[in-house]
C-alpha cells in the first residue's frame, strides 16, 4: 500500500508520507499495550489514510497522546472516566472514526472491505478540523454501545434512515460510519459515527440509557461505560434514506420531528415540512 503521489486528507496541500498515517496510533507506540490479542482482522489496527508529516505530528499531538490513559484504563477494565479523561476519549474516538471512515483509507488486508464515507455528496469540508486545533464541525454524532464479544451480526431490532438534502443550491447525504473498539475481558464498543448537518437523531437505545452519545456531549461530565448494559445483539442500524427537496431557505427554518426509527418516508404527498419533493436514493 502506497499514498505516493496522493495529497494529505487533512491538508490538501502537501503529499502525503509514502505510507500515510495510521488512523489511530496507540497500538503502535507500546507494543506490549497490544498483547496477543488484537489481530489483522481489526480495522483499528491496521487502516490508514492518506497524511503529511505535519498533519500527521499535529493528530498525534492533539489526540493520541491526549487519550492513550483514557484507552489503557478501559483496556484494564476501568470504564468510568473521570471529565478531563472522558473529553480526550471522545476526541479521540471521534478523531479516528472519522479518518476510518475517509473514502482515501486503505487497509492492508486486500481482502476487507469497507463501506466508507461518500465525500461526493458532502460540500462542507468536515476533515481540516483535525490537523488545526480547531473545534469538530456541526452535524457530527457519536453513539457508543456495549456488546459481548461472543455475539453476531444479526437483523437489527431498529432501523433509522438517513436522507439526502437538497436545499438552497447544496445536496448533502447523510451517512453513518459504524466500527467496533475491542475491549478484551468486558466485551467491546460498538462506536457509530453518524454525519446528519441541520436535523436532528433520537437515537432508540440513548433514551433508555443502553447507548452513550460521545458526541456532542458536555465536558463537564464523568463517562461511565461500565453503566451501560451489554446488548445481546446488534439493535440498531442505519439505512439509506430517499433525497428530499426543500423549498428555498425551508430547511434551516422549519422545525422537524428527529429522525428515529419511527421516521418513515413516502414518495407522495404530505411530505415533511419545507419539501417539495422526494426522490429514490441516488437519483
Ligand atoms: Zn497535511
Amino acid at each position: 500500500m502506497s499514498f505516493a503521489g496522493i495529497d494529505c486528507v487533512l491538508c490538501g496541500q502537501r503529499p502525503s508520507l509514502p505510507r500515510g498515517d495510521r488512523t489511530q496510533s496507540l497500538w503502535v507506540m507500546d507494543e506490549d499495550f497490544v498483547g496477543a490479542s488484537l489481530t489483522v482482522s481489526d480495522p483499528l489496527l491496521d487502516t490508514r489514510v492518506p497524511a503529511c508529516l505535519r498533519c500527521s505530528t499535529a493528530l498525534s499531538d492533539r489526540f493520541e497522546r491526549a487519550a492513550r490513559p483514557a484507552v489503557e484504563d478501559l483496556w484494564q477494565g476501568q470504564l468510568r472516566l473521570r471529565p478531563p479523561e472522558a473529553r480526550a476519549f471522545v476526541m479521540w474516538v471521534l478523531k479516528t472514526w472519522m479518518l476510518t471512515a475517509h473514502p482515501a483509507a486503505r487497509r492492508s488486508d486486500p481482502g476487507s472491505s469497507v463501506v466508507r464515507f461518500d465525500l461526493s455528496e458532502v460540500p462542507d469540508e468536515i476533515y481540516g478540523w483535525l490537523a488545526e486545533a480547531k473545534p469538530p464541525p456541526p452535524g457530527l454524532s457519536v453513539w457508543a454501545t456495549r456488546r459481548a464479544s461472543t455475539t453476531v451480526d444479526g437483523d437489527a431490532r431498529y432501523r433509522i434512515p438517513l436522507p439526502t438534502i437538497t436545499a438552497d443550491g447544496r445536496t448533502t447525504r447523510f451517512q453513518a460510519f459504524a466500527s467496533r473498539l475491542d475491549l478484551q475481558d468486558t466485551g467491546g464498543l460498538d462506536v457509530e459515527l453518524v454525519y446528519h448537518p441541520g436535523w436532528k437523531i433520537e437515537h432508540p437505545l440513548e433514551r433508555d440509557g443502553r447507548a452513550a452519545r460521545l458526541w456532542p456531549r458536555d465536558g463537564r461530565r464523568v463517562l461511565d461505560i461500565g453503566a451501560l448494559p451489554l446488548l445481546e445483539s446488534r439493535e440498531l442500524s442505519w439505512a439509506r434514506g430517499p433525497r428530499l427537496v426543500f423549498a428555498p431557505t425551508t430547511y434551516r427554518r422549519h422545525a422537524r420531528e428527529p429522525l428515529s426509527a419511527a421516521t418513515s418516508f413516502s414518495f407522495f404527498p404530505p411530505f415533511p415540512p419545507g419539501v417539495t419533493a422526494v426522490f429514490a436514493p441516488g437519483e
